[in-house]
């Protein structure tokens, strides 16, 4: 450690002067588990970031990105294209997507997809000669990646305060609701009182203005906020009714992490336009994807043939390395049959952490997929760490049990690689029961 010069490395969302005083640092990722400096091995309870879903440094990934670096490093995206891009398309299309969405878009991120989703919103009622339609709904605690078109829908305060107004873009309430608290999977409660409110919202800025509402169909990093039943379903529905484009952004919940290729298959809800990243890789290779359906798409395929028909992309767009990253990636997802085991193992997940409602400083406990969150009472605890709130506290000892979990304001994320077992759940919840009790 001593050999780290820490002065020139500005670290993506983290408090930098804390952090460089005792830095945490990686150096090894395998299956379920990150080595940190020290020697000490972590059970990685998040996937890293929502991302690794068949869990680290797979060698099947290792060696398509080697193999690709020596055939071909890169390949001219504008006017070009190589055989893998339309390979990788169409797997999309077929193992990853609703049936109707079947276009795909390639980026290298999840914040470049958002960013590509709206352009695409504003651009098809263009074509459509409605240009009035720029618009955008959203919802408060949504993250949408930090471009300027995401940090302009994004509902979370501390990332948009900072970077002033963006595009035109009001938010209907989040779905978190008391009455849900604890529930197992999607709750009961609330699907027509919070669908009302984007009818309201379509009155108060007339549907003529509206481009697309853009909601993730379970918020994550906001605070893993699951839509009520029925909730998607109704905004499907008030969309069309009102010519109004729904896009899915998907970067969390796509690649198998409810169960399924997408939250679009999983829900049977069908968005126009779908946003992924992440789990496309398996994290080893920065990738996006932009899932467009097949009549957004042919707005698109009109004027002159010898002009781009959408004047956006990337120099790295369907870059030869991120699509043999991708194409391993989705053969382990095959293969390992990982989208349906990520659907059985999350009744045993469920079942483990609701081990945790009874907690004294619990306020809510939640799951969907394999994906869980606990909200704790606001405020330092008792025997907590000094200037962290209790979640915050919670994660801390957990690290100090060899769990990693993400925890943001009162609540605690997680989100383990869809490979895990019983005995890793078994060790998670028991960590995080530990971690509370001395916390509180
Ligand atoms: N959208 C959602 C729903 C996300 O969760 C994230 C990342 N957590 C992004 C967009 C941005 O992705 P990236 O960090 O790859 O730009």
């Amino acid at each position: 450690m001593s050999t780290i010069n820490t002065e020139h490395y500005w670290l993506p969302f983290t408090p930098n002067r804390a952090f460089k005083k005792n830095p945490k640092i990686y150096t090894k990722a395998q299956g379920m588990t990150m080595t940190l400096a020290d020697g000490r091995e972590i059970l990685d309870a998040t996937a890293g970031l929502w991302c690794t879903n068949a869990g680290h440094s797979r060698p099947e990934i290792a060696e398509a990105v080697h193999k690709q670096l020596l055939e071909m490093d890169y390949a001219n995206p504008f006017g070009f294209a190589h055989e893998k891009a339309f390979e990788l398309a169409t797997r999309l299309s077929e193992e990853i997507a609703p049936a109707g969405v079947n276009r795909v878009f390639f980026t290298n991120s999840g914040s470049e997809s958002v960013d590509t989703a709206l352009k695409i919103a504003r651009a098809y009622w263009r074509k459509r000669g409605q240009g009035g339609k720029t618009r955008f709904i959203a919802r408060q605690k949504a993250y949408h990646g930090v471009n300027m078109g995401g940090v302009s829908v994004a509902g979370l305060t501390p990332n948009r305060a900072v970077f002033g107004q963006g595009l035109e873009v009001s938010h209907l309430s989040h779905t978190r609701l008391e009455e849900n608290a604890f529930s197992r999977g999607q709750g009961e409660h609330g699907a027509d009182k919070l669908a009302y409110e984007l009818e309201q919202q379509i009155a108060m800025y007339d549907a003529s203005n509206i481009a697309a509402v853009i909601i993730e169909p379970m918020a994550g990093a906001g605070g893993v906020i699951i839509p009520p039943k029925g909730y998607l379903e109704k905004v499907r529905q008030i969309c069309n009714d009102n010519d109004i484009l729904l896009i899915f952004d998907e970067v969390i919940t796509a690649y198998g992490r409810l169960g399924d290729g997408s939250a679009a298959r999983v829900t049977g809800v069908t968005p126009d336009i779908i946003t992924t990243a992440k789990g496309l890789t398996n994290g080893a290779v920065p990738m996006g994807a932009v899932l467009v359906s097949q009549d957004v798409h042919d707005a698109f395929m009109q004027g002159p043939e010898n002009a781009p028909e959408f004047f956006h992309g990337y120099t790295y767009s369907s870059h030869p390395v991120a699509c043999a990253a991708a194409l391993a990636t989705l053969d382990i997802y095959k293969n390992e049959q990982l989208f349906q085991r990520a659907g059985e193992m999350a009744k045993p997940w469920e079942d483990g952490i609701h081990r945790l409602d009874d907690s004294e400083f619990t306020t809510d406990v939640r799951n969907w997929g394999l994906v869980g969150a606990i909200d704790f009472k606001s405020g330092p605890a008792a025997n907590g760490i000094d200037g962290l709130t209790r979640a915050q506290s919670v994660a801390a000892k957990a690290l100090e049990k060899g769990i990693t979990v993400r925890a943001a304001g009162d609540t605690i994320m997680m989100s383990p690689p869809l490979i895990i077992e019983q005995s890793h759940i078994d060790q998670i919840f028991d960590a995080l029961q530990e971690a509370i009790n001395e916390v509180q």
